[in-house]
């Protein structure tokens, strides 16, 4: 299976989670937000196609606390994404994904497409929603503006809801990057 990225993984971030993290940079996105920091990641022909597999191989040999499933935005590579975070949690590793999409919206998808529900039970941490330039904030702990929400996935397909990981919820006086950050999850 090929994946589309915009560039080789990031195997040293700790800026897109908790801990030291693999960033996945995929391409493609439609969402068009403005002020979006990454508009070279949008087009769906742009960027250069790799094999899943060696992706994998990669992931294996690095020393991180996880992935991250970035972009451009995963949700448009749905098949390549399931693997990826299926093969990552094979290994002990946590999986967060950024989309632009809210957790609604992609419960919505999920009733005609399996895979995005079977994805969403892959991911530790979704960070949800387009990123909203006059909700920008330097405060708010991996996330670019405040309408961005860090889900707990599992929690929140277990009770039929969003659930925010409360550490990271706005106001939250944790919801800085610390010390605590780093053995999440
Ligand atoms: S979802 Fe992310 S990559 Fe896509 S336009 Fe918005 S900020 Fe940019």
């Amino acid at each position: 299976m090929k994946v589309r990225l915009a560039a080789p993984i990031q195997d040293d971030s700790i800026v897109d989670g908790a801990g030291i993290r693999a960033v996945i940079w995929m391409q493609g996105c439609s969402h068009n937000c403005k002020g979006c920091q990454n508009p070279s990641t949008h087009d769906f022909k742009g960027g250069y196609l790799e094999d899943v597999d060696n992706l994998k191989e990669e992931i294996k040999a690095l020393d991180i606390d996880g992935i991250t499933l970035s972009g451009g935005d995963p949700m448009f590579q749905v098949e390549a994404s399931l693997e990826i975070a299926k093969y990552a949690k094979s290994l002990g590793l946590n999986v967060w994904c950024y989309t632009g999409y809210t957790y609604e919206e992609l419960m919505a998808i999920s009733k005609t497409n399996k895979k995005m529900l079977d994805l969403l039970n892959n991911i530790d941490a979704l960070v949800d929603g387009r990123f909203e330039l006059d909700q920008l904030s330097y405060e708010v702990v991996f996330r670019g503006s405040k309408n961005q929400r860090i889900i707990d996935v599992a929690s929140s397909l277990k009770v039929g809801k969003a659930i925010e990981f409360e550490k990271y919820k706005i106001g939250n006086t944790q919801n800085k990057a610390n010390s605590d950050n780093m053995i999440f999850i």
